[in-house]
């Protein structure tokens, strides 16, 4: 298989049109069998549910190249499984887990000729979704769904090293308690547009979230699980229901323990309590890990000991160790690599 001529390490996070896609319609209560397609379009009535109510939910993965030049994703079962959870909360039907490997598994197959050669940084982005797709005016869940997958391949997310960011305590909430934090929905992404725009507008490069309630608690950013370490290097990460449970950061607290025989907690996490940590760093799919090194409280400063210039080093054997495992540099526990080809 030819590599697409593409100048892999800066194609940036963008969207780039790849070959295939997979698409399965559901339709009188069962999914059809699905299959991919070349058309990258969508046509819906314009009375859809997922343009009126937004009933829609996404997931995100990726394939890349491992050294020794397989195809391969990290633990896409999660993904399957997270994406079921977030279906049953917005009322739309399940896409059987396994059908959603197959879906992924054969997506990025016929895609290969775009996903990044090892060492290149960049990766092929997988984006699972589905939505609501016959007309809906009464608010209720539509009848008919479609599910599909697309690729695109994104750039190194660090380019020159991961430099430290600041971050500010954001005025807006994220997600109310019972809400719907908890599952991957456009939605939550919708709302979330002008506090980023506010937070970029005045220089910064993430929110901080606190819990909607009372305001006392770290929640999460836009995107991304925190992660803190603490002074006796103990990593510490946020415990809410409101909370997106990031696969990264499940992988890297997994990793902690079993690789670096690191102590734990997944606990409520005080926002008073971070000025006492030693580290702190955002977890999620595209950044992996994302060092944060100042955090901006309506004017207080809270400057993490590890600094503006490097990732922790907590942070960073956590990030070493976790990419080494996606890469194949480091045995990785049972199930967590799936082989395309
Ligand atoms: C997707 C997402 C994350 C990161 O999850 P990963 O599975 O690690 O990619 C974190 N927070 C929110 C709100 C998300 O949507």
């Amino acid at each position: 298989m030819e590599k697409k001529q593409i100048d892999w390490s800066n194609i940036g996070f963008g969207y780039m049109q790849t070959d295939k896609r997979y698409v399965s319609n559901y339709k009188e209560g069962r999914w059809d069998e699905g299959g991919l397609t070349s058309d990258a379009n969508v046509v819906l009535n314009e009375c859809a549910g997922v343009l009126q109510y937004a009933q829609t939910i996404f997931e995100g993965l990726k394939a890349y190249t491992t050294e020794d030049g397989r195809i391969v994703m990290f633990r896409p079962d999660m993904n399957a499984k997270r994406m079921v959870n977030s279906a049953k909360r917005l009322e739309m039907p399940v896409f059987p887990e396994e059908r959603f490997i197959d879906a992924v598994t054969q997506t990025v197959k016929a895609n290969a000729a775009y996903v990044p050669p090892y060492g290149s940084g960049a990766t092929l982005y997988i984006r699972p979704y589905m939505f609501g797709s016959n007309p809906v005016i009464g608010v209720k869940p539509a009848d008919e769904y479609q599910f599909r997958v697309f690729t695109t391949p994104v750039g190194p997310y660090f380019k020159g090293g991961a430099k430290p960011i600041v971050i500010k305590v954001s005025d807006f909430d994220r997600a109310a308690p019972h809400g719907t934090g908890h599952i991957k929905a456009g939605l939550n992404y919708a709302m979330s547009l002008h506090a980023i725009m506010t937070a970029h507008a005045e220089g910064f490069a993430e929110n901080m979230y606190l819990d909607a309630a009372t305001r006392t608690k770290v929640e999460e950013t836009g995107g991304a699980n925190f992660i803190f370490i603490t002074k006796d290097n103990k990593v510490v990460t946020p415990k809410s229901d409101s909370i997106l449970p990031s696969i990264t950061r499940r992988s890297i607290l997994y990793v902690a323990e079993k690789y670096l025989g690191l102590e734990t907690e997944e606990r409520e996490v005080c926002f008073d309590e971070v000025k006492d940590f030693a580290e702190c760093g955002l977890c999620g799919t595209a950044a992996v890990i994302s060092p944060v090194g100042k955090i901006v409280d309506h004017g207080t400063e809270i400057c993490l000991p590890s600094g503006m210039d490097d990732m922790g080093p907590v942070t960073k054997k956590l990030y070493e160790t976790l990419t080494g495992i996606q890469m194949g540099h480091i045995e990785a526990p049972e199930g967590w690599i799936k082989v395309v080809e």
